[in-house]
Parts: structure tokens; C-alpha cells; sequence
């Protein structure tokens, strides 16, 4: 079954609805020019990372996959979006933080190991993965954005995956320690929206379709985790092709992996319960 299309997913880690809304200038300037579409999109409980990325890639809900917080991270038993496209014959590419790797790939972590690798039997065939470790309030210990998108954009050049993605905790570590309600904020996700707009016309030249959106919110005070439109309501933009619904109905992030799956033209597995949001073809 040859693919029909390859897709890029950013996720912005933490960056809630009203902040893209408000502060992604590039971003709202190709919606507002008719080049993209936004929808928002409401995160499973709990608004945790580690149960977000587990279920944005499962389209299932903790509950079923398990991951309940930050420290419950084992290579996963559900299938995803990886190993779809892998057994659709593509290849796949991640540059992401490193729970990304232990659940989709292999774990435990072994930094020497999965830090970089290209395996064309893995389930990521090109993984480019950071830690974090040593992160505190004094240091995030976050890549450069623009260095991440780089790297993302070395793989679609170097190697024509067909699918990847992209994953960086910036703006949920800058949350997390000056909250939401600031002008150091409001910059933050000012800079992460350029980095972002210095690359993705080029993976649009490249004919890759494009989503862009969130793992969860975030509050003022900087907090995620619990059941709050702060918390979990994040923007899905979408620069692509597909009948989708209204602009004001709500998307299910259980939807996202079958909807990606369907737009690459890979098998969505029975255990991907929610609807599609976008059609096929
Ligand atoms: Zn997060």
C-alpha cells in the first residue's frame, strides 16, 4: 500500500489556547490569509506531558494506556502513530524529548544508545532526542527551538521520512516558572512562533502537510494537570488538505492519531476509538 501523503506534527509543549490564539502572529496570519485552519482542541485528563504524548500518539486515553503521570514512562503496548506508518512502509522521524523514545521505541533510556540513532527497523527509523536532565528553576536545560526545528528539517532533507515530529518543553518550562500573565511569557511564545515561521514554508515547499498544536494548556499561576479550559484547551492549526468540522466544534485529542493515520493513508488500528476529523482524501 503505497502512502498518500507525509505530515510533520509540532508540538508545542504547554502552550494553552488563549496564548496561541493571542501571541502566535505567524501562525494566526496564515489562518487569517486562508493558508491554514485552527480548531481548538481539548486535552484527556490528566492535562499531564507524559499522559498527553501517550495518547496524542495511541489516540487512546490514560486510563487504557496507563501513563498517569511524569514518572510512569515504560515503552508502551498500544499502537501508534509510528509503528502504523512503519508497517504502512514509511519512514518515520522524531526530534522530541526523550520520553518520546522510551514510549514508542525503547525502554528504559540508555542516553549513549537512543540519544541518535537511524534504524530502518524501528519503529522511529530517525530519532534526534534531549533529556532535560538537570532541569530546575534556575535551568531549564531546553534546546534552542530553532536548533530543534533544524534538526526536524535535516531529517525530511536528509532522509524523506514520511511522517515526524517535533516536541519541545520551552514554553511549558517557562510556564511552569513565571507563569502566564507576564511579558516574559508573552515574548516566550513570541519567539517560539518565529523560530517556528522560519521553517515551515519550507516543509510546505516540501509537500508536507503541517499540524501544529499543543500537549496540554496551562494556567496563569503555571499550573496543568487537572480538568480546566486553562489546563487543557490548546489550538490545533492545521496547513493541509480535508474536509474538516465547523470552525467553533471542539476536537477530541483522542482523534488526532486516527486523523493523521487517515491523512498519510496508513491503517488506523481497532484500538483508535474517536472519529477522524478530517476526511481522507
Ligand atoms: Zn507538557
Amino acid at each position: 500500500m503505497a502512502l498518500k501523503r507525509k505530515i510533520l506534527l509540532i508540538i508545542i509543549d504547554g502552550q494553552p489556547w488563549r496564548a496561541a490564539r493571542r501571541l502566535n502572529g505567524n501562525l494566526e496570519g496564515w489562518v487569517q490569509s486562508g493558508a491554514a485552519r485552527v480548531w481548538k482542541m481539548r486535552c484527556v485528563l490528566p492535562s499531564i506531558s507524559a499522559s498527553c504524548y501517550a495518547s496524542i500518539h495511541t489516540g487512546v486515553p490514560p486510563q487504557v494506556h496507563g501513563v498517569v503521570s511524569n514518572a510512569a514512562i515504560s515503552r508502551l503496548s498500544q499502537a501508534d502513530i509510528f509503528g502504523q506508518v512503519k508497517a504502512a512502509g514509511g519512514k518515520t522521524g522524531a526530534v522530541t524529548h526523550s520520553f518520546w523514545s522510551e514510549f514508542f521505541n525503547r525502554a528504559p533510556w540508555d542516553a549513549v544508545r537512543d540519544i541518535e540513532y537511524d534504524d530502518p527497523d524501528g519503529p522511529i527509523s530517525h530519532g534526534r532526542f534531549h533529556t532535560m536532565t538537570g532541569a530546575d528553576g534556575y535551568n531549564h536545560t531546553t534546546p534552542s527551538d530553532e536548533d530543534l526545528f533544524a534538526t526536524l528539517t535535516m531529517l525530511t532533507e536528509r532522509f524523506g521520512i514520511d511522517y515526524g515530529i517535533y516536541h519541545s518543553c520551552t514554553l511549558d518550562s517557562m510556564g511552569h516558572r513565571v507563569g502566564h500573565d507576564c511579558a516574559a511569557m508573552d515574548h516566550a511564545n513570541a519567539k517560539m512562533d518565529v523560530a517556528l515561521a522560519h521553517f515551515l514554508p519550507r516543509w510546505l515547499e516540501a509537500g508536507y502537510e503541517v499540524a501544529v498544536t499543543a500537549d496540554h494548556g496551562q494556567t496563569e499561576r503555571g499550573h496543568h494537570g487537572g480538568r480546566e479550559d486553562a489546563q487543557q484547551d490548546v489550538a490545533f492549526y492545521w496547513f493541509g488538505g480535508g474536509d474538516g468540522p465547523g470552525e467553533d466544534v471542539v476536537l477530541d485529542q483522542l482523534a488526532l492519531a486516527p486523523t493523521l493515520l487517515g491523512r498519510i493513508g496508513a491503517e488506523v488500528p481497532g484500538s483508535m476509538k474517536a472519529a477522524a476529523f478530517l476526511s481522507r482524501d
